[in-house]
């Protein structure tokens, strides 16, 4: 994705009516990420059912409480209609959207779709209300990046496919492994978009590319 700029910058921020993004709507963030996406000029929709993933260009599995999230997927076949999407199709999951794609969830273990070859703990840095904002490197061109996290997980691992844009004491907190992209923070509370541009212009290159 960020290897490509040449076409995000073409399109400056605006991809009006180029890109569907949808945005998971269980629960947790999802109408911030909605609104930074639109914001951008992408069409950003609501999902709440399996058959709404079709026709999107990417979608957003945004942070809250991932086993709530479990939960509502559970119902009609949700869980793996959302496999499905996430294997082929490209996916921005930050917070409880990254323990939900991850390929292994520790503390304590849990359920997951297992798409993105990483081993996440959850509720990794305490108990308490536990939110800190910090400001650090990234590979992200433009310099270094915000980073809101929230009762957030701490990717331990990640498989040779990952590509790491951005740590926290060493550990992952932006990565990304082909169409997929994950952040431990939340990029949709900061006034930067950098991080979904990034995932727009994936999306949008992919898109080109559909029949
Ligand atoms: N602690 C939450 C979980 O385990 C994630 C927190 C968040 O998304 N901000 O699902």
């Amino acid at each position: 994705m960020a290897g490509d700029s040449s076409r995000s910058e073409s399109r400056g921020s605006d991809y009006s009516n180029a890109v569907t993004i949808g945005v998971l709507a269980l629960q947790g963030d999802y109408e911030a990420h909605a609104r930074a996406f639109a914001s951008l000029g992408a069409r950003a929709v609501l999902v709440r059912k399996a058959d709404e993933l079709e026709g999107l260009d990417g979608l957003v599995l945004p942070g809250g409480e991932s086993t709530t999230m479990l939960k509502f997927l559970e119902r009609n076949g949700f869980f793996r209609a959302l496999g499905q999407f996430a294997v082929a199709r490209p996916c921005f999951a930050t917070c409880a959207g990254c323990i939900l794609l991850a390929r292994e969830v520790l503390h304590p273990p849990q359920q997951s779709l297992g798409v993105f070859d990483a081993t996440v703990e959850r509720n990794a840095y305490g108990r308490q209300i536990n939110s800190s904002i910090l400001t650090a490197e990234t590979k992200v061109p433009g310099g270094p990046l915000e980073m809101v996290f929230i009762r957030a997980p701490r990717i331990t691992r990640v498989g040779k496919e990952v590509e790491v844009l951005a740590c926290r004491d060493g550990f992952p907190t932006l990565a990304r492994q082909g169409h997929l992209l994950v952040a431990t923070f939340h990029p949709e509370m900061s006034d930067d978009t950098r991080v979904q541009r990034l995932f727009l212009d994936y999306a949008y290159r992919n898109s080109a590319l559909k029949p």
